[in-house]
């Protein structure tokens, strides 16, 4: 068999998250009733002026820059006609031949590498409606909220060679642009889709192969698994001597293949033409200069400091950086107590634990879901503390901590509601020593025959019946006492 080289570029699809859209005035808010949010200018009635959302040119601006682009100064909007229910003028308003952002790169972590993998553009356009296929009374219905709703259009050149690569981009994308805050980038609502395109080509060969567009891809997942599946099937056509034919396919997520859609549109059958209702204009070199101010520190930039800084391993930083509010966060705690590894711990184990477990529900801004109160600098670094000079164990730490995050109160309060404080004294761990060392005669044996690993056993017997508020230092030290001295 020849050996064959995979070849994908994405096309990513950023929902901006402005209050208004990007022609009028409409509101973008998710989930409302049908056409609750429309208005003339959006609904494409004749007569009507879009007018250009500033923030959106910001937003767009802002990814440009953090995707390394070039920032094209005159900003032109262009007609893609074509012809769809949910899209009531039959022409989409976009960018054509002057993208707002064009030949940038993002530089992504892949397996052992770091690969720089191009951006062709990046450019604004608007939405389109949504359609509901409605099985029970036969037809189609048409909402058209979403109408007009901002998109930034970002396009990789075909740089990536595996799916697991595209992958790889997609969460380090999707990273970058959740730092920028111009996008909830939350593919089950829809606010970023991507399409993936890929071919194949022998090894050695430097023309590109004809692609298949590969489109339904629900998550980043099905992004792997859909271009997993689509470079097999075009390596066996190729085997068999078929010719690979440049097409739409759809991804089947339940049986798990693709299925031609439609022979790709061509860019001439768009027909593209300047827009007319929307006059070219520059935006000012020191506009985009002030833009540039507002940028935040980049994940990676952000990594390299955490390493640096805090002395903290690599997989540690990966798991704070992550997440922007997390990682802002765990720097306000070292703030606070500066014992970074030790609240790093704290955040990657017990905190990310709750919030990560179903019933809290959270999605994107992570420390203040539903249903969780978020806890401070302050009222965090002061249960760690509680638990680093001995006021209660670890374990009672955690149990404090999910009863601060589902009630907001301070450990301190927690502590005295439940009377959970360790106990540290030895007249009152007296009784429980005793009783264990009744219960367990055995053991006791064992130990005292110089099997000196089983007192852990009896230790873990005084934390249960305490329910973990034993101090078990000393209680590991009295138990070793009384049977070692006897
Ligand atoms: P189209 O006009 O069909 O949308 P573009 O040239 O705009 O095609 O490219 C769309 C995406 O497809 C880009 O991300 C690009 O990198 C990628 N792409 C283009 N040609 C190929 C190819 N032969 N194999 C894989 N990806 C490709
Ligand atoms: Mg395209
Ligand atoms: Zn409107």
């Amino acid at each position: 068999m020849k050996q064959y080289e995979t070849v994908i570029g994405l096309e990513v699809h950023l929902q901006l998250s402005t209050q208004t859209k990007i022609f009028c005035g409409c509101s973008t808010e998710f989930g409302k009733d049908p056409n609750s949010q429309t208005c003339p200018i959006c609904l494409g009635l004749p007569g009507t002026l879009p007018v250009l959302n500033k923030k959106v040119l910001e937003s767009a601006i802002k990814i440009g820059l953090a995707l390394n682009c070039k920032i094209n100064s005159l900003v032109k909007f262009d007609r893609k006609n074509y012809y769809y229910p949910d899209l009531p003028k039959a022409y989409q308003i976009s960018q054509y031949d002057f993208p707002i952002a064009h030949t940038g790169y993002l530089n992504v972590k892949t397996g052992d590498e770091t690969k720089k993998l191009g951006i062709t553009r990046a450019h604004m356009e608007e939405d389109a409606g949504k359609l509901i296929h409605d099985p029970a009374i036969k037809s189609s219905l048409v909402d058209y909220n979403r109408t007009g709703t901002p998109l930034v259009e970002i396009v990789s050149e075909p740089d990536m060679r595996s799916p697991q690569e595209a992958y790889d981009y997609l969460t380090t994308l999707k990273l970058h642009m959740q730092y920028l805050d111009v996008s909830d980038c939350d593919m089950e609502k829809g606010s970023l889709r991507c399409d993936a395109n890929v071919s194949i080509r022998e090894e050695g060969q430097t023309k590109l192969g004809t692609k298949a567009e590969l489109k339904n891809l629900n998550s980043f997942k099905a992004v792997k698994s859909a271009l997993e599946f689509e470079v097999a099937r075009q390596i066996k056509l190729a085997e068999s001597g078929e010719r690979i034919v440049q097409e739409t396919r759809l991804w089947d997520e339940s049986k798990q293949i693709t299925i031609s859609m439609r022979s790709k549109e061509e860019a001439h059958d768009y027909r593209y033409f300047p827009e007319p209702d929307l006059v070219p204009f520059m935006v000012e070199k020191e506009d985009i200069k002030n833009v540039r101010t507002t940028l935040p520190e980049s994940p990676s930039k952000k990594q390299d400091r955490f390493i640096k800084n805090y002395k903290l391993s690599t997989y540690d930083v990966d798991v704070l950086v992550q997440d922007r509010k997390i990682s802002d966060f765990f720097e306000e705690c070292v703030k606070e107590y500066n014992q970074p590894k030790k609240i790093c711990n704290w955040i990657i184990g017990p905190l990310l634990q709750e919030i990560n477990s179903n019933e809290k529900g959270i999605s994107n801004d992570r420390l203040s879901g539903i249903n969780l109160v978020a806890p401070t600098a302050k009222t965090f670094t002061d249960l760690i503390i509680k638990v680093e000079d001995g006021t209660i164990s670890n374990l009672v730490g955690k149990s404090v901590l999910t009863s601060m995050l589902d009630r907001g109160k301070t450990s301190a309060e927690i502590i005295k509601e439940q009377n959970l404080a360790q106990v540290s004294d030895e007249g009152a761990l007296e009784e429980i020593v005793a009783t264990v060392i009744a219960e367990n005669s055995k053991i006791v044996e064992q130990i005292k025959s110089g099997k000196e690993s089983a007192i852990g056993f009896l230790v873990g017997q005084s934390m249960k019946k305490t329910q973990g508020k034993a101090n078990p230092k000393k209680i590991g030290e009295m138990i070793k006492r009384r049977i070692l001295n006897d």
